[in-house]
């Protein structure tokens, strides 16, 4: 247990320069907001995004970006890329991934994933890290000074685990992030989306290993995912080897030697894919030359015809994969603002085209694809640190968030459409004398009772020291954090002792859901209402006749026969009362012991503790 208190660290002022990354699974871009607009910073020779690669050279310096991709090409075995993959992950989630990142990778005992360069080992976040350090580098360079902070951007469907994963890399590269923002929401920001009143915009986003696509209701500046979907096998790399694979074949006819069979060769006919498939993108035709060694080479000819002849097919399944997101967000093409094309793939001809056909419109023009995210970013970090204005993105909690009292009773402490980042906190007590522990339940909902709200997690806060009921002071606190990420801190005040718990479960529910609950609590309004005050009625008679009897005990010398006989029927009548349904002759028998019990001090009434800051449920952990 520790005494840290929750929220202290938020809220700081931003000191040095806040920039916007993208840290892409193939590629990362930096941009920074100044002047009124974002710019991408590109690196020292000009390069505008940056390779997500780690690498060691033989010597045994470590090579980030452009450096590690030359030392990958070149046959460097202790290398990795597409790292992101492993974010955030289990071993066994990503079984196939890890055999895309070029280098062994293994399981630690903490669980986290651990890639081993050479004899040194890392953790995908401090792989991630490396990145961030080379994209603060590259924008310390560009703007002459320090960069303290930034907004990382993520895919859509990013799990909290992989959120988190992605915040801790930024801290391991010394920088303060600002916030995690989906990469499609940063896009539509790019675009200037989060100005244009309410819209919904489709978001393509084809990468280099990954394709995603999400459609986004946005409405005066809160971003909504309606939909997301995708492949995270599929992008710009597919289509490099189904390109090499036909040159390999072109080569073999005409040299015997086959480039796709021969490790030397194998990384200079995929870059000359790559190669060939970037300048087909602008050009009709592309001349490859491939070097064979002992002086041999093959060159020929492609068009941008045949390459859209091969990789077709493979481009189809984004069709299936736009169709299916439209159907989820239950949306037609013609629902739709804007179509918003993102990645660095999505400048071949053939991509626009199909997508601008899936969802029946032209795509967005103006921001260059494989820079949209980091600028999006960019203009996030200027908008939280004041440099530009513009709506944030605030976000708003979807349902009431709060803790199980006593008796079962719901007890919310942040309200539901409270905008987040927010910090609330309450103070509880215990419910019975010397209780040693408090159980603390946290829930998501609207009803009265906590068992039909959603249970979040449940922890204890131990080590009480022994005191009459409703003397301890514990606060609990809520921190929804700006992405979205509730912290729970619940601190016995008078010993600083403290439990902090994050929740793993993630606040946003599907928009149907929040309606589907928020519905059912107005429906049964009136029997909540009902079960709240019987519950709270139960409560209060149970305490006071708990109370009254150990007094009873005490002062029973003081006390005349007839009186002491008088109070122990009451009180057998009460305890008895405690387990009927009948909350008026419950509230009755209350006041009835309430008004015998008046010469035993200390029998004081409960009523008001349960409910109000008060009591935190009890049932567990409560001494004997
Ligand atoms: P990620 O988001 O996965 O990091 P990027 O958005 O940087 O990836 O996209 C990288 C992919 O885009 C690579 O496969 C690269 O070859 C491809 N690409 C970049 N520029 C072009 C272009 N002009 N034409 C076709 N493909 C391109
Ligand atoms: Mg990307």
């Amino acid at each position: 247990m520790s005494s840290r208190r929750g929220s202290s660290a938020r809220g700081s002022q931003v000191r040095g320069r806040a920039v916007g990354i993208d840290l892409g699974t193939t590629n990362s871009c930096v941009a920074v907001y100044q002047r009124g607009r974002a710019v991408v910073i590109p690196d020292e020779e000009g390069r505008r995004t940056t390779p997500s690669a780690l690498a060691r050279s033989p010597q045994g310096a470590w090579l980030v970006g452009w450096k590690a991709r030359l030392a990958r090409e070149e046959g460097s075995t202790c290398s990795v890329i597409s790292v992101k993959r492993l974010m955030g992950r289990r071993l066994a989630e990503v079984a196939s991934d890890a055999g895309r990142v070029g280098c062994p990778v293994s399981e630690r005992p903490d669980l986290n994933i651990s890639i081993h360069l050479g004899s040194a080992s890392f953790t995908p976040q401090e792989v991630s890290a490396r990145i961030l350090l080379r994209m603060k580098e590259i924008a310390e360079k560009g703007l002459g000074g320090t960069v303290t902070a930034a907004v990382i951007t993520v895919p859509a469907y990013f799990d909290h685990q992989q959120r988190r994963a992605t915040q801790d890399a930024g801290r391991i590269a010394g920088l303060e992030v600002l916030r995690i923002i989906n990469e499609p929401t940063a896009s539509a920001i790019a675009y200037g989306m989060d100005r244009t009143g309410d819209r919904k915009v489709a978001v393509f986003d084809l990468g280099g290993g990954t394709f995603d696509v999400s459609i986004l209701d946005i409405r005066n500046g809160v971003f909504e995912v309606l939909a997301t979907g995708g492949d995270t096998h599929l992008g710009g790399d597919d289509l490099d080897w189904i390109l090499a694979s036909h040159l390999a074949k072109a080569c073999v006819a005409e040299t015997g030697i086959d480039p796709l069979a021969e490790a030397e060769l194998l990384p200079r006919v995929i870059r000359a894919a790559e190669g060939a498939k970037i300048e087909l993108s602008t050009a009709e035709a592309a001349t490859v030359r491939l070097l064979l060694g002992r002086g041999s080479a093959f060159e020929t000819v492609v068009t941008r015809r045949e390459l859209e002849g091969l990789i077709r097919a493979t481009l189809a399944r984004t069709v299936a994969i736009c169709h299916q997101v439209l159907a989820d967000a239950r949306l037609t093409g013609r629902d739709l603002d804007d179509l918003v094309l993102v990645g660095g793939a999505t400048r071949i001809p053939l991509v626009r085209r199909l997508a601008a056909e899936v969802f029946g419109r032209e795509p967005r023009g103006g921001v260059d694809p494989d820079e949209a995210v980091a600028i999006g970013a960019a203009i996030h970090a200027g908008m939280l640190s004041g440099e530009a204005d513009g709506a944030l993105l605030l976000d708003v909690l979807p349902l009431s968030l709060g803790v199980e009292t006593v008796g079962g009773v719901f007890r919310s402490i942040i309200p539901r459409n409270n905008k987040i980042p927010v910090i609330r906190g309450e103070v509880f007590s215990t419910a019975q004398d010397n209780q040693a522990a408090v159980n603390v339940h946290v829930l998501q909902g609207e009803r009265d009772m906590a068992q039909d709200n959603r249970s979040l997690c449940q922890f204890q806060l131990t080590g009480i020291e022994p005191a009459p009921r409703t003397v301890p002071k514990i606060e609990v606190t809520f921190d929804v954090d700006a992405d979205g990420i509730l912290h729970v801190a619940a601190e016995n005040l008078h010993t600083g002792d403290a439990v902090h718990v994050d929740v793993n479960e993630s606040l946003a529910l599907d928009p149907e859901e929040v309606e589907r609950m928020v519905e059912t609590a107005r429906e049964n309004w009136e029997e909540d209402k009902r079960r709240r005050d019987h519950a709270i009625a139960v409560t209060d008679l149970a305490c006071l006749a708990a109370r009254a009897r150990s007094r009873l005990a005490l002062h029973r010398d003081a006390l005349p026969a007839s009186k002491r006989l008088a109070i122990a029927e009451a009180l057998e009548r009460a305890e008895a009362l405690c387990s009927s349904g009948d909350t008026e002759r419950i509230l009755a028998s209350t006041d009835q012991l309430y008004t015998l019990c008046a010469p035993l001090r200390g029998a004081e009434r409960c009523e008001g503790m349960v409910g109000e800051p008060g009591l935190v449920d009890t049932r567990e952990g409560a001494a004997p």
